[in-house]
């Protein structure tokens, strides 16, 4: 696949050491987990259609002043990004009641919530991204609280933004969950966004039937994920009417 040197292997993505210093290529695989990877499968396409979906919001939010990790798509499956230091927190953001959230509090699936809820889950696979409220995160000096600050700012900038435009293409945007990283740049240090914004790492709905178009399809065996991961991206004008429904693979040219 790639004599690149590795840095990490995640569940649905590879980091590979970048061409240059401060960069690292990010791989995204068609491995498919839930449930604290008890779950597993391999849904061709998806890393493809993730890939594009990610580079996607991640330019579009560079394009509204949110600052992120991406710097350009390599090819099918890999985008050249920053190297940042991980903050070891999911940050959460909720608009209607789902997942965790309605388990947990006993609210019904579909909820509208007052207002958009930040949470916070701790990045360890082994506890299983446990929720953390913020005196924890100031304790164990998970992130400083300026860092708080700006997480909590900047996600809620990605939610407004994210919001509009998918209710644009007729999806509701029911949660999603966000990853942040410190970027060292000429002794200065902030905080940007990172990982991938894809139907991987989001709750969309269609407007009219509410209908998942996003993970939950794997998570609750609803079968047609990438078919939904497709129609994501074709809404949003990333592939073509005509593309969908084709093998995604070979979407974008070359195939690897
Ligand atoms: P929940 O807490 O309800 O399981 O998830 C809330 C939102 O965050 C959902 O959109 C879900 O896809 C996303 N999310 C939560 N944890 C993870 C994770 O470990 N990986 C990914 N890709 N998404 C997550």
């Amino acid at each position: 696949m790639s004599r690149k040197r590795m840095i990490y292997e995640g569940k649905a993505k590879i980091l590979y050491e970048g061409p240059e210093p401060n960069t690292l290529i990010q791989y995204f695989k068609d491995d498919a987990t839930a449930f604290n990877a008890e779950k597993k499968a391999v849904l061709d396409g998806k890393g493809v259609l993730n890939n594009r979906i990610s580079e996607f919001m991640m330019t579009r939010l560079g394009g509204v002043g949110i600052p992120n990790h991406f710097i350009k798509r390599l090819n099918m499956r890999e985008q050249l990004i920053k190297k940042v230091e991980i903050i070891p927190l999911e940050v959460i953001v909720r608009n209607v009641a789902a997942g965790t959230m309605s388990k947990r509090l006993g609210i019904a699936e579909g909820t509208q919530l007052p207002r958009a809820i930040v949470e916070f889950c701790l990045k360890d696979d082994a506890l299983g991204d446990p929720l953390v409220s913020e005196e924890h995160i100031a304790a164990f000096s998970w992130a400083q609280p300026h860092e708080m600050d700006e997480l909590i700012a900047l996600s809620l900038r990605v939610n407004d933004f994210m919001s509009g435009l998918f209710a644009g293409v007729g999806i509701k945007l029911v949660d999603f969950k966000l990853e942040f990283g410190r970027f060292f740049e000429n002794d200065m240090q902030r905080v940007i966004l990172a990982d991938e914004i894809s139907p991987d790492s989001c709750r969309l709905w269609d407007l009219e039937t509410n209908e998942k178009l996003d993970k939950d399809r794997f998570r609750r065996d609803l079968g047609g994920v990438t078919e939904a991961y497709s129609e994501v991206a074709r809404r949003l004008g990333i592939i073509k009417e005509s593309q969908q429904g084709a093998n995604v693979v070979d979407i974008s040219g070359a195939s690897k």
